[in-house]
């Protein structure tokens, strides 16, 4: 959230029209859930395995990716630009997944 990353003034329109339209997204879930008991769109679980359902989706519901990318995405292995994408293409880092991914430092350190 980044209007929560500044102070509110309430005279700046640069700091206020960021955090209304955060609200303005929240209320709208709210509403649809008080309509529907449900949120709108993808629901994860909290913490670490929530974190992993997100890069699961994120990568169209394809696990076995998902344990090739793993150490990347963990931090726990630095991948160089232009060495080959861990994920078998046998293409360059920078030209697949790099970049693509979320990076993680510590969110997926307990998930297998
Ligand atoms: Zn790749």
């Amino acid at each position: 959230m980044v209007a929560s990353e500044q102070p509110l003034v309430g005279d700046d329109p640069q700091v206020l029209l960021p955090f209304l339209d955060e609200l303005s997204v929240f209320l709208d879930r709210q509403l649809i859930y008080d309509e529907t008991g449900g949120w709108p769109g993808p629901q994860y679980d909290h913490g670490p395995r929530g974190f992993r359902q997100f890069i699961v989706e994120q990568l169209h519901g394809d696990v076995d990716l998902f344990l090739k990318l793993r150490p990347v995405i963990a931090g726990e292995v630095a991948v160089g630009r232009n060495e080959i994408c861990l994920c078998g293409s046998g293409i360059k880092f920078k030209r697949c997944h790099g970049g693509r991914l979320p990076q993680s430092k510590g969110e997926l350190a307990s998930i297998r």
